[in-house]
């Protein structure tokens, strides 16, 4: 078989970028190595119920006007109709600080400023020039790491402060230890706080069928259940892929959205490829379904909640399982617009140790046994800060680092991926360039504005 262009993953950063170039060329292979799409933003069934995988709430709200936000430039480099979507925007999201203090804000970034100048008002100035600074900042200029933290500190004069601005933006979207990338910081300050967060109605697998027929009907073809084994190459040109069936498909071109090491190894199966950063980070995420009882005292506007123990914001790998002290908190129901249910759903996402769950994997009833012992702190420390919801559980399942491996193929399970990125997509080949999450967009607007800038940049002006 020969394709001229072959996407390798069908997660968001993956489909974008096949639809995409689907608009120019119906020669377009996608290939994903599960049976279903969405990488980490996917589903699964239990007792015929969908849950939905990674989805909290997608960043980047803009309203239709809005014609050069990221999310109205991305759905007409796709040419999907904003109609045929539509977005629920969430009511209010906070920041816990249990040693003191509460920061709430919206998709009205109001909320957000004037919750900051009232907490902490003598860096109330200081925070207003933040914001006119970030709103001139170009994220995307080219430059080696600069620390967030280190720039927030300067900037604001109060760590508490920097640390609470910092923990929602970490929890999504830093693969780096206890700081951020300036240019992320700034691309994701824009994301969470400027823009807002929403989620579309219905299931994540709605968001994926409308993805994958626009593809189909575009003329791009999917492969599913079918995984590369090896990327084919030849003095810095790619040839082709073999699949683990053994089949060869032959390429001109082809976009790797599985990870940076992930594409290293399936370019040198052989090799040992060992991450070169000393840390890659991990989660562990939780799903309560709890029956919607009147008893359940749980405030209906909070959508998404970031808290952190004591006065500081500790974002490393844990020395346990689990690092409970910190953690997010999200109401996938509770966004504008959904109508009760007689059933909702609690999430929690804690910072996690791959090792250690790495260690139990040999030891199915070990490895089980601390699920449910994560499952059970979790909802404790989760209690303290919504109330009491144990006695309306009807389903909980906890995903570790292992699962997001073996579900994705990530190494060490590290959802954000390599601490280095490549903005530009090039790793050293001629036809074979990288987009998703180690090309340095992070999330679901993020990985799929990744994908397409990738393409435009080095595939279709080939094809
Ligand atoms: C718990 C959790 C919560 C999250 N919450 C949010 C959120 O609320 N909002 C948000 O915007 N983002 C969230 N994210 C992040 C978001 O899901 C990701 O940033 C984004 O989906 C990454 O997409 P991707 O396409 O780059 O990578 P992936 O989703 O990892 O896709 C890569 C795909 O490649 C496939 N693959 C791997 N190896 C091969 C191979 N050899 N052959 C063929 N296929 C292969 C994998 O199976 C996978 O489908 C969350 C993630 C998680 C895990």
């Amino acid at each position: 078989m020969k394709t001229p262009f072959l996407v390798i993953g069908g997660g968001l950063s993956g489909i974008a970028a096949a639809i995409r170039a689907a608009r120019f060329t119906s020669d377009v292979l996608l290939v994903e190595k599960h049976s279903r799409i969405g990488g980490l933003n996917s589903y699964f069934y239990r007792n015929s119920v969908l849950y939905e995988t990674g989805l909290h709430a997608i960043t980047n709200y803009a309203e239709p006007k809005e014609k050069r936000a990221p999310l109205n430039r991305l759905l007409r480099q796709l040419k999907i109709r904003r109609r045929n979507l539509s977005f629920c925007q969430q009511y209010q999201s906070e920041v816990v600080f249990t040693g003191g203090e509460t920061i709430q804000f919206s998709n009205d970034f109001t909320l957000f400023e004037s919750d900051v100048c009232n907490t902490f008002p003598k860096s109330a100035d200081k925070f207003c020039s933040l914001v006119t600074f970030l709103e001139d900042f170009d994220p995307f200029l080219p430059s080696p790491f600069r620390s967030a933290r280190k720039f927030l500190n300067g900037f604001l004069g109060d760590t508490v402060l920097t640390d609470m601005i910092l923990c929602p933006l970490m929890f999504y979207g830093s693969s780096h230890e206890q700081d951020m990338d300036l240019n992320q910081f700034a691309i994701m300050f824009r994301a969470i706080f400027l823009e807002g967060m929403f989620r579309p109605e219905g299931t994540i697998k709605d968001f994926l069928d409308l993805l994958l027929t626009h593809y189909e009907q575009l003329g791009g073809t999917l492969r599913k259940s079918c995984g590369v084994r090896k990327i084919l190459h030849n003095n810095g040109d790619v040839k082709g892929v073999e699949l683990h069936n053994g089949e060869f498909i032959e390429c001109d071109n082809i976009l790797s959205t599985v990870g940076h090491l992930e594409t290293l190894k399936l370019l040198s199966p052989e090799s040992q490829v060992i991450p070169h950063e000393k840390t890659r980070l991990g989660f562990v995420e939780t799903i309560y379904r709890l029956k919607n009882t009147k008893e359940l005292n749980i405030q209906q506007n909070k959508t998404i909640i970031f808290y952190s123990q004591g006065n500081a914001f500790n974002y490393q790998k844990p020395v346990d399982y689990v690092d409970f002290s910190s953690g997010v908190i999200c109401f996938p129901s509770h966004f504008q617009g959904l109508a009760p249910q007689d059933h909702i759903e609690i999430r929690s996402t804690h910072l996690a140790n791959y090792d250690k769950w790495a260690s139990l994997y040999q030891k199915p009833d070990k490895y089980t046994q601390q699920k449910e012992t994560t499952s059970q702190l979790s909802s404790q420390q989760l209690t303290n800060l919504i109330g009491s919801f144990r006695a309306n559980i009807v389903y909980e399942n906890t995903f570790t680092p292992i699962t997001i491996e073996r579900y994705t193929s990530k190494i060490e399970g590290a959802i954000y991926g390599s601490p280095a990125k490549i903005p530009d997509g090039d790793i050293g080949f001629s036809n074979l360039f990288l987009a998703g999450t180690d090309q340095g967009f992070l999330g679901i607007i993020g990985s799929m504005l990744s994908g397409v800038s990738i393409v435009n940049q080095h595939v279709l002006p080939k094809l």
